[in-house]
């Protein structure tokens, strides 16, 4: 009985050791929530292994669901109830002007003495320092580096034009025949006329084909937009240019080269169109687009998706309306009341080095990925799994916008030949438009984009709708159109996104 009572009394001891220990542990607080669906888990498999390797226990403090990320980051600032950390998605100019404010701590002594691997990243990457400072200096917030500049490309069935005895099409009037080639020389080979010969994902998408006639739609991340001419911000959607381009979307759709279902299809167009053999071509991203060949292939041999160079547009130029931003408007900073200011730079500076980079790219050695010959390559089950590598990343809580710089090795690794290939051609001859990393925080920044954007953008939408699908004549009710977006404050939202520019 007495040695039992010694054993209990021995656990006891044990127990109590180890609650202390616990309790000596190192913690951080975090308020995140991106993309309006995701929250910080502490359970994240990388969170754990960045305990691990850092003693700091992250520990998330907002509520979770799909809700407004921006609305949760603005009700935590007014509360006067913060964490240590805030990180998230589109906050670049909220740190500054929060930091401004006090509320951010300036980051530049922190970094300097307690940061070695923040500091090297930004002296070898001045202009990224630059584009993240204030103009005094100051640094209120790490950033989330993104790799590679290609986003979208056109692509084409190759098995198609094959069967057609029809060349890859260079310019817009080429593209066009091959479309209505698609559209009446039965391609799929079963004597209907049900092929579909251009479609998107997203409706909005389809207004990146007034590249095709010179114009412009957008220049930030979303399609209809505004874009940056090098001077000033303009809106692609009031100009001549867009208006013949508008036209002749609207011709291509009334003769069937477009999905008719266009406005309707949703987000698994690629998937239904292409296993069921009838779509012939879309502008979409390219390592899902590519991931398709394989898929497909196994139900329909013949199926080759391939990307091509954007058509020469009217005036002979080649355009893709869609490009990465190197420096995204996401990361984190730290609270200026924070006691633990010292301990959240520590950990910050952990996502740069090299263990860090890696974990926040590829998930867990061993678990997720494992090093061969130097490189950190994805375990088989994830390559393969079944849902998309990037998908499986933000489930395990790497590829979040914190702080880190994206390894593009990590796209690469699901990134097929055929789309590998159409990345590099797009990149050599540098056919996406130039973007200006103030757009997307410019956006973010003025209050007046909050007020005016949303009736404008649903104005403007409900037209090209109207006007694609027919119901109304672009020529004839262009000018009321141009009246309507001044009535809804467009050009006051132009000359306010320039005088902040
Ligand atoms: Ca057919």
């Amino acid at each position: 009985m007495k040695e039992i009572k010694g054993i209990t009394f021995l656990l006891l001891i044990l127990f109590l050791g180890c609650t202390k220990k616990e309790k000596d542990e190192k913690e951080l607080t975090i308020h995140m929530h991106f993309r309006n669906k995701f929250t910080y888990d502490e359970n994240w498999p990388v969170a754990k292994e960045a305990k691990r390797f850092t003693g700091i226990n992250l520990k998330g403090m907002n509520k979770s669901g799909e809700t407004k990320s921006r609305d949760l980051f603005e009700v935590m600032m007014s509360s006067n109830k913060y964490p240590d950390i805030v990180a998230g998605d589109n906050l670049a100019n909220s740190f500054i002007k929060y930091g401004e404010q006090g509320i951010f701590t300036p980051l530049n002594s922190l970094i300097e003495e307690s940061a070695p691997n923040i500091k090297k990243f930004l002296e070898e990457n001045p202009e990224i320092k630059k584009a993240i400072s204030n103009e005094k200096g100051d640094i209120y917030y790490i950033p989330y580096i993104t790799s590679g500049e290609t986003a979208a490309g056109y692509w084409i069935r190759k098995d198609w034009l094959d069967k057609l005895s029809l060349k890859i099409p260079e310019t817009v009037e080429e593209y066009y025949k091959v479309l209505k080639a698609f559209k009446t020389q039965d391609p799929n080979g079963n004597g209907k006329q049900d092929e579909i010969p251009l479609f998107f994902r997203k409706w909005q998408d389809l207004l990146s084909l007034v590249t095709l006639w010179n114009g412009r739609s957008s220049g930030t991340r979303g399609s209809l937009s505004f874009y940056y001419d090098g001077k000033k911000f303009r809106a692609g959607w009031m100009e001549p240019e867009f208006k013949e381009g508008i036209k002749n979307i609207a011709k291509w759709y009334k003769e069937g080269l477009i999905d008719p279902e266009v406005f309707t299809r949703g987000e698994k167009a690629r998937e239904i169109l292409f296993s069921e053999n009838r779509g012939g071509g879309t502008r979409d991203w390219f390592a899902s687009t590519g991931a398709l060949n394989s898929i497909i292939q196994e139900k329909n041999n013949d199926f080759l998706i391939i990307p091509i160079a954007p058509p020469k547009n009217i005036v002979g130029k080649r355009v893709e309306e869609t490009r990465r931003i190197k420096i995204r408007p996401d990361g984190w900073g730290i609270i200026s009341y924070s006691k633990n200011k010292l301990l959240a730079i520590k950990y910050f500076d952990f996502f740069f080095s090299e263990e860090g980079r890696r974990l926040a790219n590829f998930g867990v050695e061993n678990i997720h990925y494992e090093m061969r010959d130097g490189i950190p390559k994805f375990k088989e089950t994830i390559l393969n799994g079944d849902k998309p590598v990037n998908t499986f990343m933000w489930d395990i809580g790497a590829q979040i916008p914190i702080g880190f710089e994206q390894d593009y090795e990590y796209e690469k690794q699901w990134t097929s030949d055929i789309a590998l290939k159409g990345i590099e051609e797009y990149q050599q001859n540098r056919y996406f438009v130039d973007l200006d990393p103030k757009i997307e925080k410019n956006l973010e920044y003025v209050e007046a984009y909050d007020e005016i954007w949303p009736t404008l953008n649903y104005y403007i939408s409900e037209m090209m709708i109207r006007w694609v699908l027919g119901e109304g004549d672009v020529e004839e009710e262009w000018e009321i159109y141009l009246k309507n977006i001044d009535n809804l404050r467009g050009n006051e939202l132009i000359n306010i996104l320039n005088s902040e520019n």
